[in-house]
């Protein structure tokens, strides 16, 4: 298809091969055939740069693959991704390294009583790799005709003179030295017209960014995030078989929050099962930490030291470890067009964690990722000849759905965290909707002088987590990290707060070198964007590094 920097045009280009990406591009195939449908992933391999969770509510998945795939229930992939069912919800709090205790009883009380709080019920969900989950999918969308272009990183969203619809995507460079300077093998970075262009990139992403601010769409309520750290440990027969394949763990408390004493964070721990003696152990941290020494892995350390978690994973091997954050601030925090409301503008359509649809109430998203897919595709078919009125459309029929109906029901909860902390912030969210609307500070304004109380006395070990992640990136580029202004980080951010980036990076990126600080390590980087978040002064951008780089995930 390519003609040296220009593509021949497509009718739907959909940025970011994920679940809401895919499922997007799936029901367009089935539904219209005879439309290209092409989708572009800055991983090497899809999959390779999906990491989360997951327990994945049924509806969505089975709706998708009940319209493209004749039986599919049948096959071998759909009994390994979609084999395994949560029969044991354990929604468990801890109370220092020690003490835990079962709360399910009240969360089901509260579905019971109709509360909020009672979504938080996994009972009956897949317990899935989103990984596996993406490269399954790929197939099917390969199977349907849908043309899946991996190693392509997009660098920009180009609009038309108006700035009012977008007239396709350019590709970032290939073949520049790390100072910039063309090299024989020099690409310039395609572009990839499309009629219509899908932003489905996960978390804070970089197109969906950049429209956002072109266009001149705004978002009710900041975005706030919350950094999820994650590892798979290999672990013996005999603790895989007490843990059991229907398990998931869901504890809050200890160690990112104490009563009276703190810390005090808003986020848990988590624990599933991943396949025959593998073992998933997560931390999922908001990123409204304020602590300046405080990294996600210290209280995924302390977690895995509790004596619940430790007698499933004691003695095990870490084989796969990762990092990525989460849109939580809900739908007050969904990007949309002033004039009309719409989630996207135009031509230009944002799903899924893209456009924030995670329910943190379920600590779910993955669902709604890919509902927002289809309803996208719904909404493009409806207007093929008429492109400019696809994003209402799409809005439309987002706001009538289950998609609009639940994130309508979450809408103030991380709000009210935010603003009260969990102590009286999670008790008062059971008022929802009846509460005012609180106005949040972003992430990164949040950080203090304070010191994390529970730090182990090990630092965590980033290169083995870096190791196991499988990063990697040409080593001869420029880097996609860039300090804006190093004097800040001189002359306020390492006195007053010791340079958190070199703490908080999970992988190990930022280090100091002749007393400056650097984006050392940009090859070791695992695409989570923390850094980007949560420097204390705004002072840290992320641009996608050449297609094919990254982390390479395969059971996250
Ligand atoms: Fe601080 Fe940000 Fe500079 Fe790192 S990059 S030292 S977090 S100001
Ligand atoms: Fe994440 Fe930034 Fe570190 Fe990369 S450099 S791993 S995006 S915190």
């Amino acid at each position: 298809m390519a003609k040296n920097n220009e593509y021949n045009k497509v009718s739907v280009l959909v940025v970011g091969a994920g679940p809401a990406g895919l499922a997007c591009a799936i029901q367009l195939k089935t539904k219209k055939p005879e439309i290209d449908v092409c989708v572009i992933d800055k991983s090497a391999e899809p999959g390779n740069h999906n990491l989360s969770g997951a327990v994945l509510e049924k509806d969505a998945i089975h709706r998708l693959l009940d319209s493209a795939v004749e039986g599919w229930q049948d096959s071998d992939t759909a009994k390994d991704v979609l084999g395994k069912k949560v029969k044991k919800d354990n929604v468990m709090f801890f109370l220092g390294r020690k003490m835990s205790f079962n709360i399910f009883f009240i969360i089901k009380l509260a579905k019971r009583l109709g509360l909020n709080f009672g979504q938080m019920i996994h009972e009956g969900d897949y317990i899935v790799s989103i990984s596996k989950l993406t490269k399954w999918l790929v197939q099917i969308a390969k199977d349907v005709g849908v043309e899946v272009l991996p190693g392509f990183a997009a660098a920009d969203i180009i609009l038309d003179e108006s700035a009012e619809r977008s007239v396709g995507v350019r590709l970032v460079d290939q073949g520049v030295d790390r100072e910039g300077n063309k090299q024989p093998n020099f690409v310039e970075g395609e572009v990839i017209n499309s009629s219509f262009v899908v932003l489905a990139e996960g978390c804070d992403g970089l197109l969906t960014e950049k429209f956002i601010e072109k266009a001149g769409l705004q978002r009710k309520s900041p975005q706030l995030y919350s950094v999820g750290v994650k590892e798979i440990i290999q672990v013996s027969s005999e603790q895989y078989k007490k843990f059991g394949d229907d398990r998931v763990i869901h504890a809050m408390g200890y160690p990112i929050w104490t009563p009276f004493v703190g810390p005090g964070m808003f986020g848990g721990g988590i624990c599933y099962p991943v396949e025959d003696e593998h073992i998933a152990v997560g931390m999922i941290v908001g990123a409204d930490w304020k602590y300046c020494d405080f990294n996600p892995q210290d209280a995924l350390t302390n977690f895995k030291n509790h004596s619940f978690i430790k007698q499933f994973i004691e003695g095990g091997t870490v084989v796969e470890a990762g990092a990525k954050m989460i849109p939580e601030a809900g739908f007050r925090a969904v990007p949309r067009e002033p004039q009309t409301g719409s989630i996207g503008k135009a031509n230009v359509l944002i799903l899924g964690d893209s456009a924030g649809f995670v329910n943190m109430l379920k600590i779910k998203g993955l669902h709604n990722a890919i509902d927002s897919g289809m309803i996208a595709a719904d909404a493009i078919v409806e207007n093929l000849e008429n492109p400019e009125s696809a994003a209402v459309r799409y809005t439309e029929l987002i706001d009538k759905s289950a998609v609009g109906k639940e994130m309508e029901s979450a809408k103030n909860f991380r709000q009210t965290v935010a603003k009260f902390g969990p102590l009286q912030g999670m008790p008062l969210s059971i008022f929802g909707g009846l509460l005012p609307k609180f106005d949040t500070e972003k992430d990164f304004e949040a950080m203090t002088i304070a010191r994390y109380r529970l730090k182990p006395n090990q630092n965590f070990d980033k290169d083995t987590f870096t190791a196991v992640a499988a990063t990697e990136h040409r080593e001869e580029q420029p880097s996609h990290l860039t300090i804006i202004d190093s004097e800040i980080c001189r002359s306020k951010c390492t006195p007053m707060f010791g340079s958190p980036c070199i703490t908080f990076c999970p992988a190990g990126v930022y280090e100091t070198i002749h007393d400056e600080v650097e984006p050392a390590n940009p090859s070791n980087c695992l695409h989570c964007k923390t850094c980007q978040r949560k420097c204390p002064f705004d002072n840290i951008r992320w641009t996608a590094p050449e297609g094919g780089g990254g982390p390479r995930y395969k059971r996250m």
